[in-house]
């Protein structure tokens, strides 16, 4: 199983990744989590892209895909993964078509949890105070930032995988426990065994 969790920063997709992650047992991949071990590790990575993410902006596209095509090839992922807060640009989401279709694997589908803005400004700002300053970037200042980086420079994606028939649009604003239930029926459907290879022939077919 391998899908993309999408969705506006406070979408609740690190809530439902760790569920997913329990239930299928396979890797949750999220560039966030990658990048601010890199920042703690004070590495090369970290230090290009701390301030980056700090102010609430994205960082290259190359960097994001030196780790993403590094991890996806690591023995974990070879059942599937949950690629989580990636891509989050157009230019990531061809380079993921490509790098897949190098390795000879496909995605099943790409679930967007949707939630509005102003649903969002609250749970992040709940998230803040919550985490003190273990995250830099959930501060009000970032905040209106990250949103706004969301809306222009990954919403777009949504119509890559709508034109590629991959994209599900899940209610965010659900309880927690009812977007898992909608996850898991799309994720079962988006599974199963073609309808054409388990179906019995059609009628006009059995003489
Ligand atoms: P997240 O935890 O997914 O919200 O990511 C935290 C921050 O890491 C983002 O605000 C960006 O600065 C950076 N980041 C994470 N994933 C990506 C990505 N796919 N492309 C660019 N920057 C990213």
């Amino acid at each position: 199983m391998r899908f993309i969790l999408m969705g506006p920063p406070g979408a609740g997709k690190g809530t439902q990744a760790e569920f997913l992650v329990d239930q299928f047992q396979i890797p949750q991949l999220s560039t966030g989590d990658m990048l601010r071990a890199a920042v703690a590790e004070g590495n090369e990575l970290g230090i290009l892209a701390k301030q980056t993410m700090e102010r609430g902006d994205l960082v290259p596209d190359e960097l994001v895909l030196g780790i993403i095509a590094e991890r996806i090839q690591m023995p974990d992922c070879a059942n599937g993964f949950i690629l989580d807060g990636f891509p989050r640009t157009i230019g990531q989401a061809h380079a993921l078509d490509n790098m897949l279709k190098k390795l000879g694997i496909t995605l099943d589908v790409a679930i967007n949890l949707d939630v509005p803005t102003d649903v969002l400004f609250d749970r992040i700002e709940a998230r803040a105070r919550a985490a003190g300053t273990a995250r830099a970037d959930d501060n009000a200042a970032t905040l209106k930032n990250r949103i706004e980086v969301y809306t222009e420079q990954t919403l777009p994606i949504l119509d890559h995988y709508q034109a590629n028939g991959l994209l599900e649009t899940v209610d965010g604003t659900a309880t927690p426990a009812s977007v898992t239930a909608t996850l898991m029926v799309i994720l079962e459907e988006r599974t199963k065994p073609e309808a054409a290879a388990t179906s019995q022939p059609h009628a006009s077919l059995q003489f």
